[in-house]
């Protein structure tokens, strides 16, 4: 698990990466990494797959 800033410049809020079923014998293919906030995805590169949640789900939404 880490954590990552959105790439989106209008976004850019901080999300949490979690990434399974690397260890796995396969062959690494391109995945969509969906930001939890705007749904900005990029694509990146694993032999399993991501699962992402937003970090500041306790707090009061501001917008
Ligand atoms: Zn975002």
């Amino acid at each position: 698990m880490h954590v990552e800033h959105c790439l989106n410049p209008e976004c850019k809020r901080k999300f949490e990466v979690i990434e399974f079923g690397h260890d796995r014998p396969a062959q690494p293919e391109p995945r969509q990494l969906v930001c939890p906030y705007c749904g900005h995805t990029v694509y990146r590169k694993t032999r399993g797959a991501f699962i992402v949640h937003q970090l500041d789900r306790m707090m009061l939404r501001n917008d």
